[in-house]
């Protein structure tokens, strides 16, 4: 397979890495007050939050474990049921466990919707969420959001973590697609 065309020059910056990285080290610091002498699990959904976990949590200085899942939606079936196939369920019980989901973005919300009401049934001491971005001009169901990294508009967004055709995760900043980056070559 060909790889895809890499369309840097074709992409707007929106976050810059500075604005991230001093946001990230911000909701480190709130998160590891809130969990001072607690215990903390933080949950990640592939791919889209690894880059997004991996800095959060070297700013977490509590004890702290991660875990795990990997979903994927049946297309456009989710947008009106909000039904997510899981991939990858967590290595671990949560079960009298701190959970904190960490996710990359929330959308129309049906995943993490769908992703809490899972975990909530496995009887956790606490739920809650982080966030890095929230498109919440785009809301179709009500989330709880506990931690909201930027909000951010109604666009498709690329790097930190999030990609196109799996391309642009490693960017270190957030980025807009300008006209013709969707074009075939
Ligand atoms: P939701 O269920 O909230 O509509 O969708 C959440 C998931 O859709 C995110 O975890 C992410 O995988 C994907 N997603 C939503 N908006 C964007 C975006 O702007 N860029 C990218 N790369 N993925 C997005």
């Amino acid at each position: 397979m060909r790889p895809q065309k890499w369309r840097l020059d074709l992409l707007e910056p929106l976050i810059t890495e500075e604005q991230l990285q001093r946001r990230v080290a911000e909701l480190g610091a709130e998160i590891s007050r809130d969990y001072e002498g607690r215990d903390l699990l933080l949950v990640a959904v592939l791919k889209g939050s690894v880059v997004f976990l991996a800095d959060l949590m070297r700013h977490i200085t509590t004890p702290h474990s991660i875990d795990f899942m990997a979903t994927s939606s049946y297309g456009a079936a989710t947008e009106s049921s909000g039904i997510v196939r899981i991939l990858k369920d967590l290595d671990m019980p949560i079960t009298g466990r701190n959970v904190l989901i960490v996710e990359d973005i929330v959308d129309t919300g049906h995943t993490l919707a769908y992703l809490r009401r899972l975990l909530l049934e496995r009887e956790p001491a606490s739920l809650r969420v982080v966030t890095l971005l929230d498109k919440r001009e785009r809301r179709e169901v009500d989330v709880p959001l506990d931690y909201v990294g930027f909000v951010v508009p109604n666009a498709f967004v690329v790097g930190y973590g999030l990609d196109y055709a799996e391309l642009y995760r490693n960017l270190p900043y957030i980025a807009v697609p300008k006209e013709g980056f969707f074009d075939e070559e």
